[in-house]
């Protein structure tokens, strides 16, 4: 008998048994002797034998299975990928379909327990869990379906490799991230940004409509002008209901697709402010087609710019400027195996200890011109930190795009990034003091627009940091669909007034 079987069998015991029929006496706190009369009747077989159903069902129904940490599966359903954030929920919901988001939600507003989404399992804070409530985890719905050849159904519980998997050889994308890994459910609800959507926008701004189930246990489809859509396209991570299923505009995938790389080393600090001034020139004359990154790890610097334009006549000039003042340059050749070009970008795939953090939202270079000696001195000290920066902008900066979405950000064209990665938590003690001087120094110096996607548990106004403008709007959303905040998390939105 396994664990699951072996719960169901003492579940089945202690109500046939009777122990549950005494739990009323227990709250009975008067001298007074119940009389007959008040007793309540005695259960009938059938009544008894609907209450077990009743009580399995919470366990494995045909559209859910309940997983209490000593069952088998808990641990691997729990596992996050960020290990710095464990937690420890007292049930994990995995469920089949959105009869078992219903479910889990129901369950969980009759024990009052705090819930979770897990779709991906990619929260750099672990905001996907929490200690003693419920987990709802998405992790088994990945069913994707066409529409038409340009529209297309997913569950949320889909990653992007399995995207990339299914839709390329269609020759189709939707612009996501790069992250094999990384959920399309948490990423396309905070905005979602990567190598294709200075072309073609964010994730968001390819949803056409979803499926939720809100926080009273009613499922909405909201589409075309739904206030609930505008909320979930850039504000929707683990704030309303649980996304179960989004239905996106497929676009055209490249034709080709090309990377330039640019290495320096063994930097000081002046070469590597000096770098990011020529990078942010490099990268402010860019084509919408192309993406930039620039990463400084410690004292070496990487250099990314990637074109699914095939543009590298307009661009050699600017690239063959910029790359004279590294050390090493690679001008690439457009690829045509667009799959195997995007497998270079899936990263590592099992659970990682770190900190990861958005480190502000940047028009230009001028934003940061004040701070960034510091913050490239505390990166340069501390080997393990990484400073990146990441181009947004380009068509991100739509106002068609603007007027439907609650991602408040568009204006900027820059994204700063924080990272520590280490193999021991001791290690990480002094790299994340470190990380957090860094983003008080950016706090002083007035930067203080963040992506929501990029969360930092320590952001003081995360609120405003995230939502900006669209705060009291999303407030609003929020009390019409969740108004018990039965779904929440460390930075949930709140119903406000
Ligand atoms: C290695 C790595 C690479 C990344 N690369 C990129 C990138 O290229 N571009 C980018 O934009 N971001 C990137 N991110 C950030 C990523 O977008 C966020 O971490 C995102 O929230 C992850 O989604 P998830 O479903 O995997 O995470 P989860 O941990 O499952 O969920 C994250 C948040 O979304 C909520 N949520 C998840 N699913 C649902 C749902 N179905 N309904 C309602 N709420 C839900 C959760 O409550 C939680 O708050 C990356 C993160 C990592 C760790």
């Amino acid at each position: 008998m396994n664990t699951l079987q072996q719960r169901r069998q003492f579940i089945r015991n202690l109500v046939l048994g009777g122990f549950s029929l005494y739990l009323p006496a227990c709250k009975n706190t008067s001298d007074k002797k119940p009389t007959v009369k008040n007793l309540p009747p005695p259960k009938t077989k059938p009544e008894i034998e609907k209450e077990v159903e009743l009580i399995e069902e919470y366990f494995e129904s045909a559209n859910v299975l309940f997983l209490r940490a000593k069952d088998d599966g808990y641990i691997k359903a729990n596992t996050g990928f960020n290990l710095r954030v464990p937690k420890n929920p007292k049930i994990i919901a995995l469920c089949k379909n959105v009869d078992g988001i219903v479910e889990s939600i129901k369950y969980a507003k009759q024990f009052k327990l705090q819930v979770g989404i897990k779709s991906g399992g990619h929260s750099f804070e672990g905001f996907s869990s929490n200690n003693g409530g419920m987990s709802i985890n998405l992790s088994l719905m990945k069913a994707i379906e066409w529409i038409d050849e340009n529209t297309v159904k997913m569950e949320s519980g889909v990653i992007l490799k399995e995207i990339y998997d299914v839709l390329l050889p269609k020759g189709k994308i939707v612009p996501s991230g790069s992250c094999a890994g990384v959920g399309i459910g948490g990423l396309t609800l905070g905005g979602g940004y990567g190598l294709f959507s200075r072309e073609l926008g964010l994730t968001c701004d390819s949803l056409l409509s979803l499926t939720m189930v809100d926080g009273q246990g009613n499922i909405h489809e909201a589409k075309n002008n739904d206030e609930l859509l505008w909320a979930c396209r850039g504000g929707g991570n683990g704030n309303f209901g649980v996304i179960a299923n989004m239905t996106f505009k497929a676009h055209k995938a490249p034709k080709t697709f090309t990377r330039h790389l640019f290495k320096a080393y063994k930097l000081d600090q002046t070469r590597a402010l000096d770098l990011l001034a020529h990078w942010f020139d490099l990268t402010a004359k860019l084509p919408t087609s192309c993406f930039g990154a620039y990463v400084l790890n410690y004292k070496t610097l990487t250099v990314l710019i990637t074109d699914m334009g095939n543009k590298i006549d307009t661009i050699r000039p600017l690239l063959t400027s910029f790359g004279d003042k590294m050390d090493k340059t690679t001008i690439g050749e457009p690829e045509t195996d667009i799959a195997k070009s995007l497998k270079r970008y899936y990263g590592i795939q099992t659970p990682l200890l770190f900190k990861n953090a958005c480190a502000g939202l940047y028009k230009g270079f001028t934003d940061i011109e004040k701070p960034i000696a510091q913050v490239v001195d505390l990166v340069q000290k501390n080997n393990g930190l990484i400073y990146q920066v990441n181009t947004l902008g380009g068509n991100i900066n739509t106002p068609a795009f603007e007027a439907v979405s609650s991602f408040p950000h568009r204006a900027y064209s820059y994204m700063g990034e924080l990272q520590a990665y280490y193999e021991k938590p001791e290690k990480g003690e002094k790299l994340i003091t470190a990380f957090q001087k860094i983003q008080n120094i950016f706090t002083a110096n007035g930067i203080t627009a963040h992506y929501r996607n990029y969360p930092d548990i320590d952001f003081k106004n995360w609120d405003t940091a995230y939502y900006a403008q669209n705060l009291a709007r999303l407030q609003k959303v929020k009390r019409k669909y969740d108004p018990d905040n039965l779904i929440r998390h460390e930075q949930s939105i709140k119903g406000g007034k």
